[in-house]
């Protein structure tokens, strides 16, 4: 990199971590040894907390008995304040059974990034102040893992059928037009031949996702409701998936994107 483009990625760095508290030493949740490094991340996976307080998603981070053990690189609190849980050289434990553009096991390839949201319908929005922290730090990322907008997904993009977070309140659109998530309105026309399941799997959601638990490779397809539903929450949340006939809505609305450019 130029001396120009250091001087650029220390300023992004900078303008992300303003003010930021670094637990990385605290959190239990990530291997030590080294043995589970993050090399050559390409994705970053959003998420929501699914509670009331950031309090709850921090305690379980922190907490060294969570079965789930629980961790993630980033949480950014209610009050937009932004806490690195594990370094950016380590894999975090966030994703779980996952996969995107063919890709299984997110954890091995994505950073993670946890907002606080109670991620429902009826719940309250993501602030202003936590998309501002999220999108300095998503171009530091990107930047300087040379990470492409349309690998900034949210765990229900991985996770079809399993994961609704960060749920129908994530601004996406507000994202797209930063710059740091692409709409599905802008990939090549090749990508929508076809039926709408393969569209979906063109976009990058998952066929189907290896499970971890067992020992021998086996797969669980994704149902097409499963992918639509995905495909729903991260490209037309307004589209309420929860009325009769939102498959059907969602269907058309895939094939019909040339409306959306209008
Ligand atoms: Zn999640």
């Amino acid at each position: 990199m130029a001396d120009g483009g250091q001087q650029d990625l220390a300023r992004l760095e900078a303008e992300a971590l303003k003010g930021y508290r670094n637990l990385t030493h605290v959190c239990p949740h990530w291997d030590k040894t080294g043995r589970e490094a993050l090399v050559n991340p390409t994705t970053i996976v959003i998420h929501g907390t699914g509670s009331g307080s950031s309090g709850w998603a921090l305690a379980n981070m922190l907490d060294p008995t969570h079965p789930a053990k629980p961790s993630a690189h980033f949480l950014i609190t209610e009050a937009a304040e932004l806490i690195q849980l594990v370094p950016l050289d380590n894999m975090a434990w966030h994703a779980g059974r996952s996969a995107w553009r063919g890709r299984d096991e997110l954890n091995q390839f994505s950073f993670g990034i946890e907002v606080q949201n109670p991620c429902s319908l009826s719940g309250p929005e993501y602030s202003p102040q936590q998309m501002d922290r999220l999108i300095r730090l998503l171009r530091w990322l990107m930047r300087r893992d040379s990470i492409s907008s349309e690998n900034i997904v949210g765990h229900s993009c991985v996770a079809p059928g399993r994961k609704q977070d960060p749920g129908p309140k994530f601004p996406w659109r507000f994202l797209e037009r930063e710059g740091v998530a692409r709409s599905w309105q802008t990939f090549s026309e090749d990508v929508y031949n076809g039926e709408v399941r393969e569209c979906l799997i063109r976009l990058g959601f998952p066929d189907s996702v290896r499970q971890q638990a067992t020992q021998q490779e086996q797969r669980v397809i994704s149902t097409q409701d499963d992918l639509l539903r995905a495909f729903v929450l991260r490209h037309c949340p307004t589209l309420s998936h929860f009325a009769a006939g939102w498959q059907e809505h969602a269907s058309k609305y895939l094939s019909q994107r040339e409306l959306g450019h209008a």
